[in-house]
């Protein structure tokens, strides 16, 4: 698990970086991301560190990680499961086309409304469709109707992580074959190599096992090739290729 020390400016909003070093997390942050952050990130990452829940919200390093890769691919129709205050759902806007399109979703839209007024500002609402409630649902409906199959350039995938499997059966289906699905924390707060009698919060502990099963699930399925980085909390990519 990562040193957990006093003085790293990113522990404001209660995240851990993986790296063994706080300082150096710290350097990273300070030295290539927060000059290069778009000032509407900086105001709802600001905006989001006073909410409650704030370690739920996407790191700074990983919102601009994201925001390259989707500029990288040329994404330009893409899907968000897990928005909360909507860090992420910024950082992809911003790298879409005028015309590119978010279909996102959340159980909760009062955290969603905290960061939509930013969104607004940035002239970058007309881009999202957000959905509330359970994404499940709204991708078997997808899947029943056919005519979505194989039309997401990019889908990112930060909810539920009991459900993660149940997503992955559904998503491959979404995606272009050539596409990308971000699986996010699947280093699960380093977890994932902690030994059984490890004292874990009970969050962590709960999902863990769902989080180890999809790993190898992952790793396992052929109609993807994988790429897991230790940005964030763990991101694994995964390219449709069958
Ligand atoms: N990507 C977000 C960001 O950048 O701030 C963080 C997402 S947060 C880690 C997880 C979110 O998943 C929460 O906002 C929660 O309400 C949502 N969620 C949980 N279960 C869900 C479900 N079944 N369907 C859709 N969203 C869900
Ligand atoms: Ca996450």
């Amino acid at each position: 698990m990562a040193s957990n020390g006093e003085n790293g400016r990113h522990q404001e909003v209660g995240h851990k970086s993986l790296l063994q070093s706080d300082a150096l997390y710290q350097f990273i942050l300070e030295t290539s991301v927060y000059p290069r952050e778009p000032e509407a990130m900086k105001e709802l990452r600001e905006i989001t560190a006073k909410h409650p829940w704030n370690l739920m919200t996407t790191s700074a390093d990983e919102g601009q990680f994201l925001n390259m890769l989707l500029k990288l691919i040329n994404a330009k129709n893409t899907m968000e499961i897990g928005v909360f205050t909507g860090y992420s759902l910024l950082a992809t806007a911003m790298a879409l086309p005028d015309d590119g399109k978010i279909l996102a979703m959340d159980i909760n839209r009062d955290n969603y409304e905290i960061g939509l007024p930013v969104i607004e500002k940035a002239g970058l609402a007309h881009k999202i469709e957000f959905r509330e409630g359970p994404a499940l649902p709204v991708l078997d409906q997808m899947i029943e109707d056919g005519k979505y199959h194989g039309t997401y350039d990019f889908i990112f995938v930060d909810a539920d992580k009991d459900n993660y499997l149940n997503y992955h059966k559904r998503l491959i289906n979404l995606v272009k074959v050539g596409g990308l699905i971000g699986y996010d924390n699947t280093l699960w707060n380093g977890s994932v190599v902690a030994p059984p009698d490890t004292p874990l919060r009970k969050y962590v502990r709960y999902y863990r096992d769902f989080v180890l099963e999809l790993n190898k699930a992952l790793a396992a399925d052929s109609r993807i090739e994988i790429c897991q980085l230790p940005v964030g909390d763990g991101i694994t990519l995964c390219r449709r290729i069958s």
